[in-house]
């Protein structure tokens, strides 16, 4: 089955097209235009650029074309992209400004350009489908609740992986299965004790997610990516007072303040270096104050996240690390598991040092829970879920 994973931007499309099978998958082509002005253009360009590659010998070998949507009023899930689901992102438009009008416009784009080929939306949010209510609710009016404010979650396609991919380490293939297969599915039951992974995505934007038995049952990020972890531009948890207090005594309206908290919050605004972690920890290390108070409050909002789905599990079997910090910032890594050992969390350092982007178990021998590394690779998880929706 041929898939081609479309990874679209207000000004960008990126693809890749992967070759999946049963046993596997392969990525046989990949590329992307910056400043687009026409999508659909663009679009054309690359399909034909398929086709002079020999790589395909009509747009018609297309199969399905999967979309990571983030976020839809009253839809979410693994669906087939149809005018529902172009409703769903509009109606949600304001709350991802970045993503939805682009999958929007992508999704009616490829329905022309393709019109053979099965269109997929995998939705960041549909993860976490099955958390238990008390834990997705905000207490606000009921006004509020009914156009559609809860916690949502994002980042659901990275973490689903993990929580299949961790089972898969601990030998446990029950509840990887069980995971690979949770959107088609739903929950499993299990007679056993359950596996309990807390997992870390920590990336440009990032966000901590406690999973029982393959099923998240609570994630840091809310209503919007504005929200859990500091991230990279963006504030991350704020209190709700402190908009209308900056609003008066700075004499900025709700636009700037949107602004501001989307462009100039986040690891950007506490360091004033940059927005990203490397450029901050060689300010912090060169004696910069505010870089590492910036290191230091990302640090202490992982370890809170970890602690409260500790606690909802009753307990952990792996940390994992995933996605660019995650993935390559051993200090972090090392900093985040510090004084843990009271609660079976005990990194080696050795191990955690010699692990850069690849997978590795960096666990202590007296370590009682397991701490992982593991690459994440949105696209091919993407493609991944596509091809079992479809066969
Ligand atoms: P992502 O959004 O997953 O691509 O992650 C991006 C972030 O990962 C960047 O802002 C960097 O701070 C961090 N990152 C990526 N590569 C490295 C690296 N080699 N060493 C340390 N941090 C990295």
């Amino acid at each position: 089955m041929n898939i081609l994973i479309a990874n679209l931007g207000s000004t960008s499309f990126k693809y890749r097209l992967f070759r999946m099978e049963a046993g596997g998958a392969e990525v046989v082509a990949k590329g992307g235009y910056e400043r687009v002005e026409d999508h659909a253009q663009v679009i054309s360009d690359a399909l034909d650029n398929l086709q002079n590659d020999g790589i395909i010998n009509s747009p018609d070998e297309i199969d399905a074309v999967g979309f990571k949507t983030v976020l839809g009023k009253n839809l979410s899930g693994c669906v087939t992209a149809d005018q529902q689901t172009i409703d769903a992102l509009e109606g949600f438009a304001e709350v991802a400004p970045a993503h939805n009008p682009p999958y929007a416009n992508g999704i009616r784009q490829f329905t022309k350009a393709l019109p053979k080929a099965q269109l997929v939306a995998l939705f960041e949010t549909a993860f976490y489908q099955w958390i238990p209510e008390a834990s997705i609710n905000y207490a606000i009016p009921k006004a509020w609740r009914e156009i559609g404010i809860r916690r949502y979650g994002f980042h659901g396609a990275s973490h689903k992986f993990i929580a299949e991919r961790s089972a898969e380490l601990l030998g446990r293939e029950d509840v990887a299965e069980a995971a690979r297969r949770l959107y088609l599915d739903g929950p499993a039951d299990f007679a056993s004790a359950p596996l309990r992974i807390v997992s870390c995505h920590l990336g440009g934007s990032s966000s901590v997610t406690g999973i029982r038995n393959g099923v998240a049952i609570g994630t840091s990020m809310g209503f919007s990516p504005q929200s859990g972890l500091p991230q990279n531009n963006r504030v991350g948890d704020l209190d709700s007072g402190a908009l209308p207090y900056a609003m008066r005594k700075l004499g900025i309206s709700l636009e700037e303040a949107e602004r501001q908290l989307t462009k100039e919050g986040g690891l950007q605004g506490l360091s004033g270096v940059s927005n990203d972690i490397r450029d901050i920890s060689e300010a912090a290390e060169a004696g910069n104050s505010d870089a590492r108070l910036t290191l230091d409050t990302l640090i202490h909002s992982i370890r809170h996240w970890i602690g409260a789905y500790m606690l909802e599990l009753g307990g952990i079997d792996a940390l994992v690390f995933t996605a660019g910090i995650g993935e390559n910032n051993r200090d972090l890594r090392e900093a985040v598991c510090r004084g843990l050992d009271g609660f079976g969390i005990r990194i080696d350092p050795e191990k955690n040092q010699a692990c850069r982007a690849r997978e590795a178990d960096i666990s202590a021998d007296a370590s009682t829970a397991k701490i992982f590394v593991i690459p994440a690779n949105e696209e091919l998880i993407l493609a991944r879920e596509v091809y079992r929706k479809l066969s």
